[in-house]
């Protein structure tokens, strides 16, 4: 087995599907997971660790006891309507845990990270044009608050001792594992794209939030990319060089916008009948459009998006959907 990559959050959506890019790539994961939202399927390429990301003793255990080559953090709290209500968790959570992976790799020796960061850093641009590196950061949710603190956390920790870091700004994740072995599981699922296709399947009506926003067609326009995709980008974002000042922040997106309205028409064409839909207010948090501009992470990891079609994307997941997902004993929560 080749060098060990400490993957905390790897039994999650994003984790796991990098964490067999990983393999691919001839590296092992090891996986250090609360299981709160991941799945023990899901792990599948190397061992399993349970533990709380906030506890920096447990991390550098684990980082010093496989001699882990570097760490992809992805353990956190990601719904941006739960922000809202519940800021103190997802402060607690997505702070304290970077906090505390860069304080293990510290102690550990561990010299490169990988941080999964996002779009929401962005807040609500006023410009309906595609978001760079250096547009200005304003988060309107206490989710991308919360990862902005973690990014300017990491920056002033490679500048004070001896950590290289890239942060990944993904836009929004999506479709499945083409291979069938992993795919989007979140319960309760709150993610537009796998509710419009339960709606198709007699599962609740897709409610769509928001139809009066200064966008084409009044619904929010996110940028799609397939998870595959974003997966890759974690692998090459290891092992690129030359980083400024020891950290760099990358948009991974496809650069292209879909409206909710163009992702149901997406789902119906996927599915072959409408998903059951209604119309509801905004929600709480949600920016009109977040659309990335890719070419930094093209120019500095030599990555592209794969799939580039939003037709692809819903394909996976419903491919992932029709095979039932993890299986249907999966059908409620793994731990509080
Ligand atoms: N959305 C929606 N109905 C839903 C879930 C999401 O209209 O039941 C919209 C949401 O307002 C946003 C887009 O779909 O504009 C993507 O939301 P999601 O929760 O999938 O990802 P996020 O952008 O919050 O990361």
């Amino acid at each position: 087995p080749g060098p060990c990559i400490l993957v905390t959050g790897g039994a999650g959506f994003i984790g796991s599907h990098t964490s067999k890019a990983l393999s691919r790539a001839g590296y092992t994961p090891v996986v250090y997971d609360n299981l709160s939202n991941g799945h023990v399927e899901a792990v599948k390429w190397g061992p399993l660790i349970i533990g709380d990301v906030r506890d920096a003793n447990h991390l550098a255990e684990a980082m010093r006891e496989y001699s882990v080559a570097g760490v992809i953090h992805f353990a956190g709290l990601i719904e941006v309507g739960r922000s809202v209500s519940r800021p103190d968790l997802f402060w607690d959570h997505n702070l304290n845990g970077v906090a505390a992976v860069v304080s293990a790799m510290r102690r550990s020796g561990t010299a490169r990270l990988v941080f999964s960061s996002t779009a929401a850093v962005y807040g609500a641009p006023a410009e309906m044009s595609r978001l760079r590196e250096a547009d200005r950061l304003a988060p309107i949710n206490p989710y991308g608050d919360s990862k902005l603190a973690g990014e300017r956390l990491i920056a002033a920790s490679c500048a004070a001792f001896d950590l290289e870091a890239v942060a990944l700004r993904y836009f929004n994740a999506a479709g499945a594992d083409p291979e069938g072995d992993l795919g989007e599981a979140h319960y309760p699922e709150t993610h537009l794209i796998p509710l419009a296709i339960e709606a198709t399947m007699g599962g609740a009506p897709l409610t769509v939030f928001g139809s009066d926003y200064p966008t084409p067609d009044g619904s929010c326009v996110r940028d799609y990319i397939h998870v595959a995709d974003l997966a890759r980008a974690h692998v090459l974002a290891l092992q690129v060089g030359g980083l400024d000042a020891g950290f760099e922040a990358m948009n991974l997106g496809r650069g292209v916008g879909s409206s909710v309205r163009e992702i149901i028409a997406a789902v119906t064409a996927a599915c072959g009948r409408h998903p059951a839909v209604v119309e509801g207010g905004r929600r709480a948090g949600d920016p009109p459009m977040l659309v990335a501009d890719p070419a930094a992470a093209m120019e500095r990891l030599g990555w592209s998006p794969q799939v580039r079609d939003l037709a692809t994307i819903v394909d996976t997941a419903v491919a992932w959907r029709r095979g039932c997902g993890f299986g249907p004993a999966r059908q409620g929560p793994a731990a509080a």
